[in-house]
């Protein structure tokens, strides 16, 4: 495996992505409104020593992601909000780092796939997640017209 596709695949871990999670367990589905929304990486909660608190603490916040980027989907035509509800997802991001017991570090926050986000996708991830990150000019959720 390439140097960039292990580091891809050790980036989505840290994030607990759900594509690395292998085996099933209903535990770590995050649920909003009666369907599976993702679900946690369990072998990676159990490498963190993820207590069960914490697991449902995580979800929560996932719950939370979930319906803050529903709703930035319900208002792509205004910039005032999606900046406002781009900046809880940057918390949300930042609280479940903490949970993880990962580095709060905002180079593992994927901007780019905030509805509305303008910003350059493929190079981003290319960038990721060692940062110099490129931002649009004309992006409506990471550049405010002055
Ligand atoms: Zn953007």
């Amino acid at each position: 495996m390439s140097k960039q596709s292990e580091d891809f695949i050790e980036a989505m871990i840290r994030l607990g992505h759900p594509i690395i999670s292998k085996e099933r367990d209903a535990k770590f589905d995050v649920i909003v409104d009666g369907k599976i929304v993702t679900r946690l990486n369990s072998s990676l909660a159990n490498r963190q020593k993820c207590t069960d608190e914490e697991i449902e603490l995580i979800k929560g916040l996932h719950s939370i992601k979930y319906l803050n980027i529903q709703s930035a989907k319900n208002h792509l035509d205004n910039g005032v909000v999606l900046r406002a509800l781009s900046k809880i997802d940057t918390q949300i991001e930042f609280a479940l780092q903490r949970v993880w017991h990962f580095p709060l570090d905002q180079n593992f926050h994927r901007f780019w796939h905030f509805p509305g986000c303008t910003c350059p996708k493929m190079d981003n991830e290319d960038a990721y997640p060692h940062g110099y990150y490129t931002k649009a000019m004309d992006c409506p959720v990471h550049v405010e017209k002055s």
